[in-house]
């Protein structure tokens, strides 16, 4: 059991002004694990007004040389790499995330990507004289955007969070950041971190919250920019919010994205890839292309493949090592996704592989990973995001066909494409009205744009696109 009293506030352990707290519980075994205070709306003000102190405050951290901002992000960056084996189990006791993938993602990834930025800031031009057609010249400044409330989800709590505190804290703003709910301890190691990088009291606050800490932060009055990663329902609110307040907004929402198999795929060449593509960490990751569209020619064939490959998967606490497919994040979320199963089944899919909770685990919200056959796509099984180890595999004619199929959707966030002829692959990948699209595998990279179209967000994260979200242009004409 793990207990604080405290919350991470101008750099330091500030005691909390009200008396409600947090309880994390253990997803693999329903145990409780841990307290928090929950933040008040008293904290969030102190939280905010650290942060506006360390932006506004003449020499602070907007006005530091970039390589000394950089400096500062590296010693983060070291100082999470001690803590990293300790953040992955942490993140997979609270959300089910398999250690094995945590270890990786959660424990290796956040790191990558405040190194990433600390490179790109010490390059990249913040300032540059551009000729002009009216006789003069400009001085184009790329200015910090102030002070950033970010909001993140239970999923990947160290990895989305560092999508943004890298890019705002590279670019020279300050941070009050709110974890979920259901991921709070971790932020604790975050915390122990920023303090052992000695990086400026206020540059980098947390504050432990629901729903309704996330409505104060984004409404206040002396934030600047919200970067909100979660839920397309929340994403519209935060969205109509921002939308009043003249506030940029980052959003990275919800997902529904294809796999799309070709006729020339070699699926057991790429199954381990598929395994990335499609269920990582328990079906609960934005980007997954849970619609995998199959050749009729190769339908049953196809769906025989994906139905093997999830029935073989190792269903497990989510601390053992050998796990592939741990619980559901919560018990409302194990709710959700079975009642998804329910509908599929009313609609007339067939389901091929689970369906059901695994016998033997009576503990923990687990599911087991299910493949549903005969689906159509306006199916809602097909359509609306389950968040869980659920895949539907969709049968289309010709590639015309399987585009059309891929483009039928609200959401726009990931993908991918199976093939065994890689041009023929990015060709059919272009044609899909998404932000970011696989070839036989899906790998996100810091250094690319990652975000989506249509109903899953607005902006991009990573790559020097993510940077550009936490500066604001400013012109002077000389
Ligand atoms: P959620 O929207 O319920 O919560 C996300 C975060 O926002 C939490 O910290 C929550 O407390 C807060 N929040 C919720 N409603 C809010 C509101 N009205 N105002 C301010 N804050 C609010 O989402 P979740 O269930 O925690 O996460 C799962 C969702 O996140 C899925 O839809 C998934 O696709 C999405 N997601 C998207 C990406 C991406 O990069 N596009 C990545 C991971 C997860």
């Amino acid at each position: 059991m793990e207990r604080h009293d405290a919350l991470f506030i101008g750099g330091g352990w500030a005691e909390p002004q009200g008396d409600d707290h947090i309880t994390v519980v253990s997803a693999s075994t329903e145990e409780v694990i841990g307290r928090v205070p929950e933040a008040s709306e008293a904290d969030v003000d102190a939280a905010v007004a650290a942060a506006r102190g360390a932006f506004d405050d003449p020499g602070g951290w907007p006005d530091w040389e970039p390589a000394r901002r950089a400096d500062a992000m590296e010693r983060l960056a070291d100082a999470l790499d001690r803590r990293k084996d300790r953040i992955a189990r942490l993140v997979s006791a609270q959300n089910g995330m398999p250690v094995a993938i945590a270890e990786q993602l959660e424990g290796v990834f956040p790191s990558v990507v405040l190194r990433y930025y600390a490179d790109l800031v010490r390059t990249a031009a913040l300032e540059e004289r551009r000729p002009g057609l009216m006789g003069g010249t400009t001085l184009v400044r790329r200015r910090p955007a102030g002070v950033v409330a970010a909001i993140v989800p239970w999923n990947y709590p160290q990895t989305l969070a560092s999508f943004k505190i890298a890019p705002a804290l590279a670019a020279g703003c300050t941070m009050v950041v709110k974890p979920s709910p259901e991921t709070v301890l971790d932020a604790y190691a975050l915390a122990e971190a920023v303090m052992e990088a000695e990086l400026p009291p206020g540059v980098l606050n947390i504050v432990p919250g629901g729903r309704e800490v996330g409505r104060y932060m984004i409404t206040h009055p002396r934030i600047d920019k919200v970067a909100f990663t979660g839920s397309t329902a929340a994403g519209r609110e935060i969205a109509e919010t921002c939308g009043r307040l003249l506030r940029p907004v980052t959003l990275e929402l919800g997902g529904k994205s294809a796999a799309i198999v070709l006729d020339d795929a070699d699926l057991g060449a790429t199954m381990e890839n598929i395994f990335g593509a499609t269920l990582l960490n328990n079906g609960q990751t934005c980007y997954l292309g849970t619609r995998v569209l199959a050749p009729r020619s190769r339908y049953a064939e196809v769906v025989e493949a994906f139905s093997a490959f999830a029935g073989s998967l190792q269903v497990g606490d989510a601390l053992d090592a050998a796990t592939q497919i741990g619980p559901m994040a919560s018990a409302r979320q194990r709710d959700r996704v079975e009642s998804y199963i329910g509908k599929g089944r009313s609609e007339g899919a067939r389901v091929t592989v689970g369906g059901g909770r695994p016998s033997g685990l009576d503990k923990g919200w687990f599911v087991e990973p299910t493949v549903f056959a005969d689906v159509d796509n306006a199916f809602t099984i097909a359509q609306e995001e389950i968040f869980g180890p659920v895949l539907s595999v969709i049968p289309y004619g010709d590639v015309d066909e399987a585009v059309a199929i891929a483009n039928d959707t609200d959401y726009g966030l990931g993908g991918s494409v199976w093939t065994s002829d890689h041009e023929r692959g990015v060709q059919v990948a272009c044609r899909v009205h998404t932000g970011t699209i696989g070839i036989n595998g899906y790998l996100p990279d810091p250094t690319a744009p990652f975000g989506g179209v249509k109903a899953s967000g607005i902006g991009r994260e990573l790559g020097p696109e993510g940077l550009a979200a936490y500066q604001q242009n400013q012109s002077v004409y000389l």
